[in-house]
């Protein structure tokens, strides 16, 4: 069992919280996947704060974020966060552990944690400040935790927390839509085949909304199969000719972004509140050389923001019912064991991604 297992590594046991070792993948610089090292001797993160969680991975899912991370994208800002005050002993980011996924069982629980309890099964997005799911256990704040659909296994579940908040935090800060309210509206979704894209068909075709996706002809019937009420294909062709004879977009959620952005906006209802997000945003690495930057704006009569992702738990719980309603349904493309790490960044690398990779922790 994974308490048995934490036991036996020295890791946690129920009479006394022993700070000791796990296994992990981390990066002790930025590179390529060269730099992606496998270690037994890791420091266990313990629930050390009174609201923290400490979850036994089970299984962890990879992102962009990931691949990007690896090589030192962000990393100014994100030490930031990690470090406001600059105040730590230890100023380096090495060992960095990266996977933004988890799904697991609790191991461990901070004083003032009500809603969880050791044996709880879990699945959460793991902030890009925070030490990563590609670990035997992570450790996270109780608002960022969930309970996990009960209908789905750990490998399943592990697909989705990042990509739904991500998608949530788009949909419903930036662009303002919500579950009751989208049922008139039509949204477009640039880039429907990858992670995002599919969770996104999903969750607006659940809160009624009419759904267009432009993605490679190959990924049609995917995204047909998830709900899409009309599929553009990208690759044959100028996509925008075949957009611009639909009726206009209340709203286009953008996962490709480039030179997307300088055709989409046109796409949007003129002075009715439209708004263009997109994923693809510079923040992080404009941070780094420029500082803070501001993602809205408005102009012609629509609006441009950039969406991020915003960890929350209890939006996880939403998404949850929705999956055991069987509205949701994991998209998982491809999975690896523990010690293929390496190769499920390859993969990701390798692009065209039809859902996600997932890698089975334990
Ligand atoms: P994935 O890699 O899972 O998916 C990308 C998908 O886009 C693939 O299926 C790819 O398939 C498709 N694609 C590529 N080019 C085009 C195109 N021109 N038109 C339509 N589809 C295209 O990425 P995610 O879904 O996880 O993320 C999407 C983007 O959002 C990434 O850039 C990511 O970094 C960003 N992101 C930003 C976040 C934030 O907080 N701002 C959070 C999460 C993601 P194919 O090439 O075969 O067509």
């Amino acid at each position: 069992t994974a308490t048995a297992a934490g036991v036996r590594r020295g890791v946690w046991s129920s009479a006394s919280r022993l700070q000791s070792c796990m296994s992990a993948w981390v990066i002790d610089q930025y590179g390529t996947n060269e730099v992606l090292k496998f270690s037994e001797e890791i420091t266990a993160p313990t629930a050390s704060s009174p609201t923290e969680v400490m979850i036994r991975v089970h299984a962890a899912s990879l992102n962009p974020l990931d691949v990007s991370m690896r090589g030192g994208y962000g990393a100014k800002l994100l030490k930031l966060r990690r470090d406001p005050m600059c105040v730590m002993a230890n100023d380096s980011e090495f060992p960095l552990i990266l996977g933004r996924d988890v799904s697991g069982v609790v191991v461990d629980c901070g004083s003032q944690v009500t809603h969880f309890v050791p044996g709880d099964e879990v699945w959460a997005a793991v902030p890009p400040w925070k030490q990563g799911s590609l670990a035997e256990f992570v450790t996270l704040t109780d608002y960022e935790v969930s309970h996990k659909p009960k209908s789905l296994s750990h490998t399943e579940a592990a697909s989705i927390p990042y990509v739904a908040n991500t998608a949530l935090s788009a949909l419903v800060n930036a662009g303002g839509l919500y579950r009751d309210g989208a049922s008139n509206k039509r949204v477009l979704i640039i880039g429907g085949s990858g992670g995002v894209g599919t969770f996104s068909v999903q969750l607006l075709k659940a809160w009624g909304a009419h759904v267009t996706v432009t993605c490679s002809q190959n990924a049609e019937g995917l995204v047909r199969g998830l709900g899409a009420d009309e599929v553009v294909d990208y690759t044959a062709g100028d996509a925008t000719e075949q957009l611009k004879e639909m009726e206009k977009f209340d709203l286009i959620l953008d996962g490709v972004g480039g030179e997307t952005e300088q055709w989409a906006m046109g796409m949007l209802k003129p002075w009715s509140g439209a708004k263009y997000i997109t994923l693809v945003t510079p923040l992080l690495l404009n941070t780094d050389s420029m500082g803070l930057l501001q993602g809205s704006m408005i102009s012609s009569g629509v609006f441009y923001r950039w969406g991020f992702y915003a960890p929350d738990g209890p939006a996880l719980d939403e998404v949850s019912k929705l999956v055991d309603a069987g509205k949701i349904l994991p998209v998982v493309e491809a999975q690896f064991a523990f010690d293929q790490v390496p190769q499920a960044f390859q993969k990701l690398e390798e692009g065209h991604a039809r859902g996600k990779t997932v890698v089975m922790v334990a």
